[in-house]
């Protein structure tokens, strides 16, 4: 074969090799000693022979790399009753983490109030703290004090001094460059492109990774709550803006430059409603409660006064609707069909097990009628396949905390079993 396309695909090239070029170490292919890690940590305690079992690797190779994980620490064994137990012989031996080989806070910043937790290096929580805060952008030295503040008050409630702490997670709502570290905008920063995870880990002595609130509920829902047994699965946040997190094969996605999946800013209409963003035509434009109170103003002549919160103004729109308003209820029905639009274009792309439904908006129930799901049904691609679940889940106050925390303790493990030396060596 010759011409362009032989040359692109380098068809029948000496030993040009063939099928993905996969760096080492990579996602796909975590060292050993971390898979059992992962896979300790998972399931609570387990027995290194399962762990042979299910890693397809010889009981020997678990007894080293096991052995290797005890002595640093990372790993303690524990003795178990057996099955069947005739009390005879000697107990069997499983593995756990060792909870107090490190601990990591979760931090979110919102709009309404700020959450954190500190967890143990097993995902046990020690504590969480919530404080509320005047609604409003904050330059970058008053966010980073805020969360200092937060901080300290956490490691007092937890007994645990700051350096203690073996990393922060933060989570922010915007558009956030997980991997560099950079708040490209977000509603509680009034500047944009904003180092934020060095700002924080310079004041606060610790490492700090940083990333956006809708991934940070994905991470919880995939470490803590109904995504853990899931390989593919969806959560849409609606709040101040639209949201999504997804997870493809146990791992969340995050795009090539780590701003993937912003549901909230796909077009469903040409030259539409203007959003946040500057552009026209968002799906948050739409669904979002700042397109709800816009609408809610004209329709209800809701005045927005200075001192009324957008979640006023919210509450307000949906007792005109519960009190048979034609006009507020006509406001509800269009944002859900909207998200019904949104959600038939996520089934349709990415064919996920399970929406999850996130986000203090998911009290207003007519985005989530019966209807709406099924104009959502309506317009999946019609195979005759079921359509995936979808649940409504309750907005814990400290369930984006637990996800930030989540974000830091895959760090950490990460950091300390796959060090930088050892990818460079390879
Ligand atoms: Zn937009």
């Amino acid at each position: 074969m010759a011409g362009p396309l032989a040359n692109r695909m380098r068809i029948g090239g000496a030993a040009a090799g063939c099928g993905p070029l996969i760096p080492p170490l990579s996602e796909t292919t975590r060292p050993l000693r971390q898979q059992i890690f992962d896979r300790v940590r998972a399931a609570g305690q387990i027995a290194r022979v399962q762990l042979a079992k299910e890693l397809s690797i010889s009981p020997a190779s678990v007894t080293t790399l096991t052995s290797e994980l005890i002595e640093r620490g990372f790993l303690e064994e524990v003795q178990t009753p057996r099955e069947a137990d005739t009390g005879r012989g000697r107990p069997a031996v499983a593995l756990r983490v060792r909870a107090a080989a490190h601990y990591v806070a979760g931090i979110k910043l919102s709009d309404r109030e700020h959450t954190a937790v500190v967890v143990d290096f097993a995902g046990n929580l020690i504590a969480g703290e919530t404080v509320a805060r005047q609604p409003g952008a904050m330059q970058l030295a008053e966010i980073v004090a805020a969360t200092e503040k937060l901080l300290d008050q956490l490691c007092l409630k937890a007994g645990l001094p700051r350096e203690m702490l073996s990393a922060i997670g933060l989570g922010v709502p915007g558009f956030v460059d997980c991997p560099a570290g950079v708040v490209h905008w977000s509603p509680v920063l009034v500047d944009r492109h904003v180092p934020l995870a060095a700002a924080a880990s310079r004041r606060l002595g610790l490492p700090v990774h940083i990333d956006n609130d809708a991934n940070l509920v994905t991470l919880a829902e995939l470490w803590f709550g109904a995504g853990r047994g899931l390989s593919d699965f969806a959560v849409v946040t609606i709040e101040h803006g639209v949201g999504m997190g997804f997870v493809i094969n146990h791992r969340i996605f995050r795009g090539s430059q780590g701003m993937g999946m912003e549901l909230g800013h796909t077009k469903v209409q040409l030259d539409g409603a203007l959003c946040r963003c500057g552009q026209r035509g968002c799906l948050e434009a739409y669904v979002a409660d700042y397109a709800l109170v816009r609408e809610a103003q004209t329709a209800l002549n809701l005045t927005h006064r200075e001192n009324q919160s957008v979640g006023a103004l919210l509450e307000s729109l949906f007792d005109h609707a519960k009190a048979g308003n034609a006009a507020a209820r006509v406001i509800f029905h269009r944002a859900g069909r909207y998200l019904a639009l949104g959600l038939s274009n996520v089934v349709n792309l990415f064919d996920p097990e399970l929406i999850i439904l996130s986000g203090e908006r998911m009290r207003y129930d007519y985005l989530y009628a019966e209807e709406t799901l099924a104009e959502m049904q309506a317009m999946m691609l019609n195979t005759g396949r079921q359509a995936p679940r979808i649940e409504t889940h309750a907005w814990g106050d400290l369930l984006w905390a637990h996800g930030a925390a989540a974000l830091a303790l895959h760090e950490v493990s990460d950091g300390l079993l796959c060090p930088p030396r050892e990818i460079a060596a390879q």
